[in-house]
């Protein structure tokens, strides 16, 4: 498509961290790296995979000014015979990449091309993807604009790169629920905006009220929609469910939303069980009066890295409403052990998500 991925062995192994003294979310990273660099004329050209080191740029390369940064995560794992790896469902991210990318004005990357070069580099660096119940293997693609020299308009020139961390267990302790606080003064995207692009601007722009949540003891920010600060977004970096009386919501993408690969399977593994989901729009009026009669049984985020996070409760304004009596709902419990269970392996995979 682009050429051969050319590959550049590192001389050097690095020491691997144990994975029982805990392995840091996003701390170490694999001796390898995917690059591969796009220019007005060439396209996309020379893939290739080479020993993992800093990337030198022009202090005008445009990233640094304006912003044209996007990236996607997912997760390979080992299967519990230890002889394949599975990537999930890493056409999904291909594909919401080049939406990243269409929204930022950045050229897109043949999907089929983007899954082999995660292949080839996880390949390589198969060696560290960590054994023990729960890890795996973190995978962050990501595209930088690299142009030297200043004015705002698209770069004509780019940077793809691939890097892989080893990530331990999401839930060291098993799986439990969060807190939540209900953002209603700042917004993380509007109608319009990027919001339902992966693009480095929407984290940057997230993590006053991240630290504003720590302060109220919640671990992550629940967003409302810019234009009336009413309705439910997403959390932090998860989709968000409820139960609500039996039924089954999330709200729709509607633009300012990312379209999450774990909400899309969630949906469709509740589709199958015969209980499906209803995307539509969620007032938090609407979860303070479930809350108030007793119909607000179920609360979890969905997201690569939890992959479900059950959600003890949520702090809005003055109230603190707990969910499930800060429990873990059987649903959410179904849903992570079911998931999880595809994801590793264990439980066999009717959609055909592993690859
Ligand atoms: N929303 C945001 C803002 C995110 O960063 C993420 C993590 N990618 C998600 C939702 C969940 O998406 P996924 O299930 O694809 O990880």
């Amino acid at each position: 498509m682009y050429g051969t991925i050319r590959v550049e062995l590192s001389s050097e192994r690095k020491a691997k961290p144990s994975v029982d003294t805990g392995l840091a979310f996003g701390k170490y990273f694999t001796d390898h790296m995917f690059m591969m660099n796009y220019s007005e004329g060439s396209g996309w050209h020379d893939p290739r995979i080479v020993p993992y080191a800093p990337i030198t740029l022009d202090p005008s390369a445009m990233v640094f000014h304006y912003g044209q940064a996007i990236f996607e995560g997912l997760k390979a794992y080992r299967s519990p015979d230890k002889s394949s790896v599975y990537l999930f469902r890493p056409d999904k991210n291909a594909a919401r990449l080049n939406q990243s990318c269409e929204r930022l004005s950045m050229p897109s990357i043949d999907e089929a091309f983007f899954v082999e070069a995660l292949q080839s580099l996880v390949r390589i660096d198969a060696d560290w993807i960590p054994e023990s119940e729960g890890t795996s293997l973190y995978i962050r693609p990501f595209i930088i604009s690299t142009e030297a020299g200043l004015g705002v308009r698209p770069s004509s020139e780019y940077l793809f790169a691939v890097i892989m961390s080893p990530v331990g267990s999401y839930y060291e302790e098993g799986i439990h629920p969060v807190a939540i606080h209900v953002e209603t003064h700042y917004t993380r995207a509007a109608v319009g905006g990027m919001g339902y692009a992966k693009a480095a601007g929407n984290y940057a722009g997230s993590l006053k009220a991240q630290m504003l949540a720590k302060e109220y003891n919640c671990s992550q920010v629940l967003w409302l929609d810019a234009a009336e600060k009413k309705y439910l977004e997403e959390v932090g970096s998860m989709n968000v469910f409820f139960k609500l009386g039996g039924e089954i919501v999330t709200p729709k993408l509607n633009g300012s939303i990312l379209d999450g690969v774990t909400r899309n399977s969630v949906m469709q593994l509740l589709a199958s069980w015969g209980m499906p989901v209803t995307e539509r729009r969620i007032s938090m009026d609407e979860i303070a009066a479930a809350f108030a009669n007793g119909t607000l049984e179920e609360a979890f985020g969905t997201g690569t890295a939890a992959v479900i996070s059950p959600i003890g409760s949520l702090h809005w304004n003055d109230q603190t409403m707990s969910i499930n009596v800060g429990q873990t709902g059987p649903l959410t419990e179904r849903l992570y052990n079911t998931l999880t269970g595809i994801q590793n392996g264990k439980i066999e995979d009717p959609f055909g998500w592993n690859v």
